[in-house]
């Protein structure tokens, strides 16, 4: 129909626009009837609509439900990690400010032969703070975020991949400055050769890549970072288009005691001296932030374990009833959690590292 009505059904007045557009935003881009289209869907394309009430050239001819589950589900609006929560990787951090967050508070001054590269791959074993880096990123360069997982393009949205792509690039490029964060990369962008290679998943890459030049070639203010711990899967055209490429190892021993500390302190209670700490560190030795975390939070089990063996009731324990996490704790849980990395998996990303990593 031709009927004046905006998003919400309500009047809007004529507006001056390019082509044949009747101001009916949901119903040009679905080429459906409004009626097709629920609430929520509505609220959510409202918001991505421009001051003109119009919505931008590139979402016009997505299906709405994409666009909305790329906005409610893959869209972060608030990241929430800060570069102060990751435990060390400073040669990580540093990196990536001048790479990627500066260039992003700073158009003006990147470009030419400043001009950044869009595509930054963070390699490294699971659990090591990849997903943190990415987040924090966003929340320096004050950018949108968006997180996917490469995995559920192709088995969650199996033959949608593709149309999923586009709405997600369409959507960051109504949010800039905006970070793309690609999980699993490999799985998308893997050199394997067919057995079995999908028509589907082929053309899934393809987008993927086409999506992706188009941001590069342009001006537009979006990074995306590719996350795996399978470097030595992706192909030479994933590796060309992510110029940057940084190892994020396994944390150091101090690391790992400022992981401990952080966690305890943020929630009471511990009695541990420096030689404990000491102690702790030298027997994690292999062991994942990740697999820190794990262990702190099996290790802080103990007192609450103990006041309940003594006779106290869940339901009405006090937290006075618990002495301090301690050593002994931790002894303990280092028996249940043990090390998710191994040797083979680290070896292949050093190795990988070094032959394709970047230095600075
Ligand atoms: P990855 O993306 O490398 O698989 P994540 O960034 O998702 O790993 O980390 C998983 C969890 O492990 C984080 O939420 C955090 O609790 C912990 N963690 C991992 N690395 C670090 C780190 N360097 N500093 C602090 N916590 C970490």
């Amino acid at each position: 129909g031709f009927s004046r009505r905006g998003v919400r059904g309500n009047f809007v007045p004529p507006i001056r626009s390019n082509g044949n557009s009747t101001g009916n935003v949901t119903s040009r881009i679905a080429g459906k009837g409004e009626d097709a289209i629920d609430d929520s869907t509505k609220r959510c394309l409202e918001l991505l609509c421009g001051p003109d009430g119009e919505l931008p050239e590139k979402l016009r001819n997505l299906e709405p439900r994409l666009i909305e589950h790329v906005s409610n589900e893959i869209m972060d609006r608030d990241p929430n990690v800060r570069w102060d929560d990751i435990a060390g990787l400073d040669h990580a951090k540093k990196c990536v400010t001048e790479m990627v967050i500066w260039p992003l508070l700073r158009p003006d001054i990147f470009k030419g032969c400043r001009s950044p590269g869009r595509g930054l791959l963070l390699f490294g074993p699971p659990g090591t703070g990849k997903t943190m880096i990415g987040k924090a990123i966003a929340g320096e360069a004050k950018a949108t975020f968006f997180y996917i997982s490469a995995s559920s393009l192709t088995s969650k949205w199996i033959g949608e991949g593709e149309k999923l792509v586009r709405a997600l690039f369409g959507v960051a490029s109504c949010r800039q400055p905006a970070v793309i964060f690609v999980d699993e990369i490999d799985s998308l962008l893997s050199q394997r050769k067919s057995e079995g290679e999908h028509e589907s998943s082929r053309r899934l890459k393809t987008q993927f890549l086409i999506e992706m030049e188009g941001f590069d070639s342009g001006n537009e203010q979006i990074l995306l970072i590719g996350a795996t711990n399978r470097p030595q899967e992706l192909d030479e055209a994933a590796r060309r288009r992510l110029t940057k490429r940084l190892y994020i190892p396994l944390p150091t021993s101090e690391a790992r005691a400022w992981i401990i500390k952080n966690l305890l302190e943020n929630d009471g209670l511990f009695n541990l001296s420096n030689e404990d700490m000491d102690t702790i560190c030298k027997l994690t030795e292999g062991y994942s932030g990740s697999d820190m975390k794990n262990l702190v939070k099996d290790a802080s089990m103990g007192p609450l374990r103990e006041a309940l063996k003594q006779g106290i009731e869940i339901t009405t324990l006090k937290k006075e009833d618990m002495r301090p996490v301690n050593l002994q704790d931790f002894e303990k849980a280092l028996q249940e959690v043990r090390p998710s990395v191994s040797h083979n998996e680290l070896g292949t990303c050093e190795k990988w590292n070094e032959q394709f990593g970047s230095l600075s």
